[in-house]
C-alpha cells in the first residue's frame, strides 16, 4: 500500500521545508494546499478571487474549496503523497480517513518546533513577488529567478495565526494519534527529521 504523510504543525514550524527535503529523496509527491491556494490568488483565477481575502489573512478556507483540491491530488498521484496544510479541521480529518481506506497507509509528522524559534524563522522568511519561491531575507532577492523579496501577507499576522492554530487545529493531534503512527520532528533540526521519517518509511 502507498503511504500518505501528513505534515502537521503550526505555521512557520518548517513543514514546507521538511516536505521539500523528503521530495528530494524521491518517490514522493508533495501537495501543499497553502501554495495551491496562494497561487490561485496570484493568478486571479475564479477560485483565487473568491478566496483572496481568506488566504491573505491566513484564515482557514472552507472545506468545499480545499477538499476537492486534495481529493484530485490523491486521485492523480501514483506514488506516496505528502500533505502539507491538510487536514486542519475535524471535518477534514474525517474526510481524509475515508479517502485513505484501502488506498493509503497514513503516517503523521508532528512538528514540535518551539514557538520562539517559529517567530524568529518567520521574521526571516520572504517570498518571491514573481515566482512565489520561499527563501530567507538574507538572500536579498529570489534565489530562483532574481525577483523581488517580499514579506508573505499572512506572515505579518503570525502571532494571531499561532494562537488560532493552538486553539483550533492542534487538538486534532489527539484524534490523529488514535488513527496512525506519529513521528515528532523539531523544525530546527530538519536533517535529523528527514532521517527519522525515512527510517520509519522503511519499516512500513
Ligand atoms: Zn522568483
Amino acid at each position: 500500500m502507498r503511504t500518505l504523510i501528513i505534515l502537521f504543525g503550526p505555521p512557520g514550524s518548517g513543514k514546507g521545508l521538511l516536505g521539500d527535503k523528503l521530495v528530494e529523496q524521491g518517490q514522493m509527491l508533495k501537495v501543499a494546499t497553502g501554495d495551491i491556494l496562494r497561487n490561485a490568488v496570484k493568478q486571479q483565477t475564479p477560485l483565487g478571487i473568491k478566496i483572496a481575502r481568506s488566504v491573505k489573512s491566513g484564515i482557514l478556507v472552507d472545506d468545499d474549496i480545499v477538499n476537492p483540491i486534495v481529493k484530485k491530488a490523491l486521485d492523480e498521484a501514483s506514488g506516496n503523497i505528502i500533505l502539507d496544510g491538510y487536514p486542519r479541521r475535524l471535518s477534514q480529518l474525517i474526510t481524509l480517513k475515508g479517502w485513505c481506506q484501502q488506498a493509503f497507509e497514513p503516517l503523521c509528522v508532528y512538528m514540535t518546533t518551539p514557538i520562539n524559534d517559529i517567530l524568529s524563522r518567520i521574521s526571516q522568511r520572504r517570498i518571491c513577488e514573481l515566482c512565489g519561491t520561499t527563501h530567507f531575507a538574507a538572500a536579498g532577492c529570489c534565489p530562483k529567478c532574481g525577483g523581488r523579496s517580499v514579506v508573505r501577507e499572512d506572515d505579518a499576522l503570525i502571532t494571531q495565526r499561532l494562537n488560532d492554530y493552538l486553539k483550533t487545529v492542534d487538538p486534532l493531534i489527539d484524534i490523529i494519534d488514535q488513527w496512525c503512527r506519529i513521528i515528532p520532528v523539531n523544525g530546527m533540526d530538519i536533517t535529523n527529521g528527514v532521517q527519522n521519517v525515512l527510517a520509519c518509511l522503511e519499516s512500513f
